[in-house]
Protein backbone atom coordinates (compact mmCIF):
# COMPACT_ATOMS: atom_id res chain seq x y z
CA UNK A 1 0.00 0.00 0.00
CA UNK A 2 1.44 3.60 -0.70
CA UNK A 3 1.31 6.36 1.90
CA UNK A 4 -1.45 8.95 1.28
CA UNK A 5 -0.34 12.39 1.80
CA UNK A 6 -3.63 14.28 2.53
CA UNK A 7 -2.97 18.26 2.39
CA UNK A 8 -5.36 19.40 4.52
CA UNK A 9 -7.35 22.18 6.94
CA UNK A 10 -8.98 23.39 3.64
CA UNK A 11 -11.10 23.18 6.09
CA UNK A 12 -10.68 20.09 8.74
CA UNK A 13 -14.49 19.81 8.01
CA UNK A 14 -13.84 18.44 5.15
CA UNK A 15 -10.38 16.73 5.88
CA UNK A 16 -12.09 14.66 8.79
CA UNK A 17 -14.04 12.98 6.03
CA UNK A 18 -11.34 12.34 3.63
CA UNK A 19 -9.56 10.77 6.75
CA UNK A 20 -13.07 8.73 7.63
CA UNK A 21 -13.19 7.95 3.88
CA UNK A 22 -10.14 6.64 2.81
CA UNK A 23 -9.67 4.27 6.15
CA UNK A 24 -13.25 2.76 5.35
CA UNK A 25 -12.34 2.19 1.99
CA UNK A 26 -9.19 0.14 2.93
CA UNK A 27 -10.90 -1.62 5.39
CA UNK A 28 -13.99 -2.37 3.16
CA UNK A 29 -11.44 -3.49 0.72
CA UNK A 30 -8.62 -5.47 2.65
CA UNK A 31 -10.65 -6.63 5.58
CA UNK A 32 -9.49 -7.33 8.85
CA UNK A 33 -7.91 -4.20 11.12
CA UNK A 34 -6.69 -2.79 7.53
CA UNK A 35 -6.53 0.83 7.62
CA UNK A 36 -5.09 3.52 5.05
CA UNK A 37 -1.10 4.54 5.74
CA UNK A 38 -1.56 8.18 5.00
CA UNK A 39 -0.05 11.52 6.71
CA UNK A 40 -1.71 14.56 7.46
CA UNK A 41 -0.84 18.07 6.84
CA UNK A 42 -3.42 20.68 8.28
CA UNK A 43 -3.35 24.33 7.78
CA UNK A 44 -5.44 26.99 9.85
CA UNK A 45 -7.53 27.31 7.20
CA UNK A 46 -8.13 31.45 8.74
CA UNK A 47 -4.53 31.89 6.97
CA UNK A 48 -5.29 30.15 3.73
CA UNK A 49 -8.99 31.98 3.44
CA UNK A 50 -6.80 35.23 4.24
CA UNK A 51 -4.58 34.92 1.45
CA UNK A 52 -7.45 33.82 -0.94
CA UNK A 53 -9.60 36.69 -0.12
CA UNK A 54 -6.57 39.15 -0.78
CA UNK A 55 -5.89 37.48 -4.06
CA UNK A 56 -2.59 36.45 -2.80
CA UNK A 57 -2.27 33.36 -4.67
CA UNK A 58 1.63 33.71 -5.15
CA UNK A 59 1.59 33.66 -1.26
CA UNK A 60 -1.09 30.72 -1.07
CA UNK A 61 0.77 28.73 -3.70
CA UNK A 62 4.35 28.97 -1.56
CA UNK A 63 2.32 27.39 1.41
CA UNK A 64 1.09 24.73 -0.21
CA UNK A 65 4.47 23.79 -1.63
CA UNK A 66 5.96 23.66 1.93
CA UNK A 67 2.94 21.65 2.89
CA UNK A 68 3.45 19.42 0.13
CA UNK A 69 7.48 19.03 0.36
CA UNK A 70 6.89 18.18 4.19
CA UNK A 71 4.24 15.17 3.52
CA UNK A 72 6.90 14.56 0.86
CA UNK A 73 9.69 14.41 3.40
CA UNK A 74 7.10 12.31 6.21
CA UNK A 75 6.59 9.83 3.52
CA UNK A 76 3.70 10.30 1.15
CA UNK A 77 4.03 8.56 -2.00
CA UNK A 78 0.93 10.17 -3.62
CA UNK A 79 -0.62 13.74 -2.93
CA UNK A 80 -4.24 14.32 -2.47
CA UNK A 81 -4.90 18.43 -2.08
CA UNK A 82 -8.11 18.49 0.25
CA UNK A 83 -9.74 20.91 -1.37
CA UNK A 84 -11.07 22.21 -4.92
CA UNK A 85 -10.71 25.59 -5.07
CA UNK A 86 -6.91 25.31 -4.14
CA UNK A 87 -6.77 23.16 -7.65
CA UNK A 88 -6.26 26.23 -8.38
CA UNK A 89 -2.70 25.94 -7.55
CA UNK A 90 -2.48 22.07 -8.81
CA UNK A 91 0.52 23.13 -11.34
CA UNK A 92 2.90 25.23 -9.42
CA UNK A 93 2.29 22.29 -6.40
CA UNK A 94 2.92 19.51 -8.82
CA UNK A 95 5.96 21.50 -10.34
CA UNK A 96 7.17 21.50 -7.15
CA UNK A 97 6.62 17.91 -5.64
CA UNK A 98 8.36 14.51 -6.87
CA UNK A 99 4.94 12.73 -5.86
CA UNK A 100 2.42 12.63 -8.12
CA UNK A 101 -0.85 15.01 -7.33
CA UNK A 102 -4.19 13.45 -7.53
CA UNK A 103 -6.35 15.78 -9.16
CA UNK A 104 -9.86 16.27 -7.90
CA UNK A 105 -11.11 17.27 -10.90
CA UNK A 106 -9.66 14.05 -12.39
CA UNK A 107 -11.63 11.77 -10.09
CA UNK A 108 -14.36 13.84 -10.85
CA UNK A 109 -14.75 13.24 -14.07
CA UNK A 110 -13.63 10.17 -14.31
CA UNK A 111 -17.31 9.23 -12.65
CA UNK A 112 -18.99 11.07 -14.56
CA UNK A 113 -18.04 9.69 -17.32
CA UNK A 114 -19.24 6.04 -16.05
CA UNK A 115 -21.81 6.91 -15.27
CA UNK A 116 -22.26 8.49 -18.69
CA UNK A 117 -22.59 12.11 -17.88
CA UNK A 118 -21.97 14.71 -20.38
CA UNK A 119 -23.72 18.12 -18.94
CA UNK A 120 -22.51 18.70 -15.78
CA UNK A 121 -23.92 21.54 -13.39
CA UNK A 122 -20.83 22.89 -10.74
CA UNK A 123 -21.61 24.16 -7.49
CA UNK A 124 -18.37 25.02 -5.49
CA UNK A 125 -16.96 28.51 -3.89
CA UNK A 126 -16.87 31.54 -6.68
CA UNK A 127 -13.51 30.92 -7.39
CA UNK A 128 -14.19 27.10 -8.17
CA UNK A 129 -17.09 28.04 -10.27
CA UNK A 130 -15.93 31.07 -11.88
CA UNK A 131 -12.35 30.93 -12.93
CA UNK A 132 -10.56 28.60 -15.48
CA UNK A 133 -8.75 25.98 -13.54
CA UNK A 134 -11.61 24.07 -12.77
CA UNK A 135 -14.36 24.17 -14.86
CA UNK A 136 -11.86 24.72 -18.29
CA UNK A 137 -10.53 21.34 -16.98
CA UNK A 138 -13.41 19.39 -17.28
CA UNK A 139 -14.61 21.00 -20.25
CA UNK A 140 -10.66 21.14 -22.32
CA UNK A 141 -9.29 17.62 -20.70
CA UNK A 142 -12.70 15.67 -20.46
CA UNK A 143 -15.06 16.80 -22.81
CA UNK A 144 -17.61 17.89 -20.42
CA UNK A 145 -20.50 20.86 -20.45
CA UNK A 146 -20.54 22.77 -17.90
CA UNK A 147 -22.92 24.75 -16.12
CA UNK A 148 -22.91 27.16 -13.28
CA UNK A 149 -25.52 28.56 -11.64
CA UNK A 150 -26.34 32.85 -11.82
CA UNK A 151 -25.26 35.12 -9.98
CA UNK A 152 -27.31 35.64 -7.19
CA UNK A 153 -27.20 31.14 -6.44
CA UNK A 154 -23.38 31.59 -6.96
CA UNK A 155 -23.01 34.45 -4.12
CA UNK A 156 -25.35 32.24 -1.70
CA UNK A 157 -23.55 29.12 -2.15
CA UNK A 158 -20.03 31.16 -2.02
CA UNK A 159 -21.31 32.57 1.16
CA UNK A 160 -22.77 29.30 2.90
CA UNK A 161 -19.53 28.02 2.54
CA UNK A 162 -17.19 30.59 3.67
CA UNK A 163 -19.73 31.51 6.77
CA UNK A 164 -21.22 28.35 7.37
CA UNK A 165 -19.84 25.08 6.48
CA UNK A 166 -15.85 25.64 7.27
CA UNK A 167 -17.19 26.65 10.45
CA UNK A 168 -19.06 23.72 10.89
CA UNK A 169 -22.44 25.06 10.63
CA UNK A 170 -25.07 23.23 9.18
CA UNK A 171 -28.41 24.77 8.77
CA UNK A 172 -31.79 23.44 7.30
CA UNK A 173 -32.21 26.76 5.53
CA UNK A 174 -29.05 26.56 3.77
CA UNK A 175 -30.18 22.86 2.63
CA UNK A 176 -33.29 23.98 1.34
CA UNK A 177 -31.71 26.69 -0.66
CA UNK A 178 -29.45 24.53 -2.15
CA UNK A 179 -32.15 21.71 -3.06
CA UNK A 180 -33.63 24.30 -4.81
CA UNK A 181 -30.00 25.39 -6.94
CA UNK A 182 -29.73 21.69 -8.00
CA UNK A 183 -32.99 21.59 -9.10
CA UNK A 184 -32.95 24.89 -11.28
CA UNK A 185 -29.92 23.40 -12.27
CA UNK A 186 -30.89 20.20 -13.61
CA UNK A 187 -34.29 21.94 -15.34
CA UNK A 188 -31.54 24.04 -17.38
CA UNK A 189 -30.66 20.48 -18.59
CA UNK A 190 -27.49 18.93 -16.12
CA UNK A 191 -27.64 15.55 -16.29
CA UNK A 192 -25.53 15.39 -13.02
CA UNK A 193 -24.41 18.07 -10.66
CA UNK A 194 -20.45 17.88 -9.01
CA UNK A 195 -20.53 19.10 -5.50
CA UNK A 196 -17.55 20.62 -6.19
CA UNK A 197 -16.55 22.11 -2.65
CA UNK A 198 -15.30 19.63 -0.50
CA UNK A 199 -18.26 20.72 2.13
CA UNK A 200 -20.89 20.83 -0.09
CA UNK A 201 -21.29 17.06 1.36
CA UNK A 202 -21.92 17.64 4.77
CA UNK A 203 -25.02 19.40 3.75
CA UNK A 204 -26.38 17.79 1.09
CA UNK A 205 -26.87 14.20 1.29
CA UNK A 206 -24.71 12.67 -1.90
CA UNK A 207 -27.07 9.72 -1.82
CA UNK A 208 -30.39 11.36 -2.12
CA UNK A 209 -29.78 11.47 -5.81
CA UNK A 210 -27.46 9.30 -7.91
CA UNK A 211 -27.28 12.58 -10.39
CA UNK A 212 -24.82 14.22 -7.46
CA UNK A 213 -21.16 13.88 -7.86
CA UNK A 214 -19.67 14.64 -4.52
CA UNK A 215 -15.71 15.61 -4.60
CA UNK A 216 -14.77 14.32 -1.49
CA UNK A 217 -16.13 11.07 -2.30
CA UNK A 218 -15.00 10.30 -5.18
CA UNK A 219 -11.24 12.21 -4.36
CA UNK A 220 -10.95 10.07 -1.21
CA UNK A 221 -12.26 6.44 -3.29
CA UNK A 222 -9.54 7.28 -5.90
CA UNK A 223 -6.97 8.20 -3.64
CA UNK A 224 -7.39 4.80 -2.43
CA UNK A 225 -7.19 2.76 -5.68
CA UNK A 226 -4.43 4.86 -6.77
CA UNK A 227 -2.64 3.75 -3.57
CA UNK A 228 -3.49 0.37 -3.65
CA UNK A 229 -2.72 -0.01 -7.11
CA UNK A 230 0.05 -2.78 -8.12
N1 LIG B 1 -13.12 23.08 0.74
C1 LIG B 1 -13.60 24.02 -0.19
C2 LIG B 1 -13.37 23.56 -1.62
O1 LIG B 1 -13.41 22.38 -1.86
C3 LIG B 1 -13.47 25.45 0.08
C4 LIG B 1 -12.42 25.88 1.04
C5 LIG B 1 -11.22 26.34 0.32
O2 LIG B 1 -11.25 27.47 -0.14
O3 LIG B 1 -10.27 25.60 0.16
O4 LIG B 1 -13.24 24.33 -2.52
Amino acid sequence: MRTIGLLGGMSWESSAEYYRIVNQEVRRRLGGTHSAECVLWSFDFAEIEALQADGDWATAAARLIDAGRGLEAAGAELLVLCTNTMHRLARPLEDALAIPLLHIADATAAALHAGGRRRVGLLGTRYTMEADFYRGRLEAVHGLDVIVPEEIERTLVHDVIYDELVRGLVRPESRAAFDRILDELFAAGADAVILGCTEIELLVDPDADPRLYPTTRLHALAAVEAALAP
